[in-house]
């Protein structure tokens, strides 16, 4: 699951997200890191899917954290976006429940260190030179997406 990957369309990052959504148990913490419009919530949508938790998962920009009930047995999806916090600490005042939680940061590199033992972080590039196609009037290029794990939890 760790390494790096490309990804061709918006439909193969949600199939990414499904798969680590169905992986993915609680006390799990991904850190999404890439630029505006890089596919970050795409991906979280596809991890919700993957986990069975209540929709719809849309950018959580103005509320600060999202919790997303399941629907079934598993752990709720708590979406944040970090883009507004300053620091850690502020993202530690959030009062996430982390252990009981499958919880997506956007926009929260470098945050998590001091506040959980493990998160994966997971990098969202545009590859320089990359083609572009359209879909209707959209702009659809591939990404490249790099999974490193930090801590126990990654370890293996
Ligand atoms: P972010 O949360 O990082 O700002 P979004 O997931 O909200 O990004 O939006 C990504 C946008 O880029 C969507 O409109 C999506 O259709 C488009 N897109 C084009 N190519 C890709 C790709 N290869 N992977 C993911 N999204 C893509
Ligand atoms: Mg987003």
């Amino acid at each position: 699951m760790l390494g790096t990957r490309t990804i061709e369309n918006p439909d193969q990052m949600h199939e990414l997200g499904l798969e680590l959504g169905k992986a993915l148990r609680a006390g799990d913490v991904l850190v999404l890191t890439g630029p505006l419009g890089a596919g970050k919530t795409t991906l979280t949508r596809g991890i919700g899917e993957g986990l069975g938790v209540r929709g719809p998962v849309t950018s959580p920009t103005f509320v600060l954290a999202r919790t997303h009930p399941s629907l079934g047995e598993g752990p709720p999806l708590v979406h944040v976006d970090a883009y507004r916090l300053n620091s850690a600490v502020e993202l530690d005042d959030l009062d996430i429940d982390f252990a009981h939680s499958v919880v997506v940061v956007e926009w929260g590199a470098g945050m998590l260190d001091g506040i959980v033992d493990s998160w994966l972080d997971v990098v969202i590039e545009r590859p320089e030179g990359a083609n572009a196609g359209e879909l209707g009037d959209e702009l659809i290029e591939p990404r490249t997406v790099t999974l490193t794990g930090h801590g126990e939890r990654w370890s293996s």
